[in-house]
């Protein structure tokens, strides 16, 4: 048996959804229309389900999953995908996160990783500091010799507004003790940019 349920804080979702119902007011549509009388509250609902992040504690995450292992070679996870609002436009940026460490007396277990990008995606964001956000958490809770982050992503408000263009990629990144070397920068991102399946 599995049972999946979602909890939303109902004073929240109802501050939300009188907002949500003017906004649909304001723009000229009628929020008496059959298909549109429950959008509020969906959009209420939505809006929650994407802003999670501030409720989670990703370092308390990161800690409660981190074991003592000799390893000290790079682990590294790519291709996370992401999905954020800019905290300028309030519209989507989605992508993908590349993520490698190399431990120092613990690891991590690796879907904690995704975790946390999804933690600080559920925030209102920009994509630098997004990158610095999970940088700076998975290098003062897992101690390591050395982190590096990667992120790549396309923004609503340039694909749907203002400069309308619908092919540019944004690359941000972070790098901390051993991937500020260049050799081990290098590699992660051979690796990152191979593809082996
Ligand atoms: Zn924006």
């Amino acid at each position: 048996m599995y049972k999946y349920f979602e909890e939303y804080d109902l004073e929240v979702s109802e501050a939300l959804k009188d907002n949500f119902k003017n906004i649909i007011e304001k723009i000229g549509e009628d929020p008496k229309r059959e298909g549109i009388v429950k959008t509020p509250e969906r959009a209420a609902k939505a809006m929650q389900f994407l802003m999670q992040g501030y409720d989670a504690n990703p370092e308390e995450i990161l800690r409660s999953a981190m074991f003592k292992e000799t390893y000290n070679e790079m682990v590294l996870v790519k291709d996370i995908e992401l999905y954020s609002l800019c905290e300028h436009h309030m519209l989507p940026f989605f992508g993908k996160a590349h993520i490698a460490y190399i431990p120092n007396g613990h690891i991590v277990g690796l879907s904690k990783l995704p975790r946390i990008v999804d933690i600080f995606s559920r925030r209102m964001q920009v994509q630098e500091r997004l990158t610095h956000d999970i940088l700076e958490c998975i290098n003062s809770t897992l101690k390591p010799q050395g982190v590096a982050v990667v992120i790549e992503a396309q923004h609503m408000c340039m694909m749907m507004r203002g400069v309308q263009k619908q092919n540019s990629v944004t690359t941000t990144s972070g790098f901390r003790g051993q991937f500020e070397k260049i050799e081990t920068r290098n590699e992660f991102m051979n690796l990152i940019s191979s593809h082996l399946r």
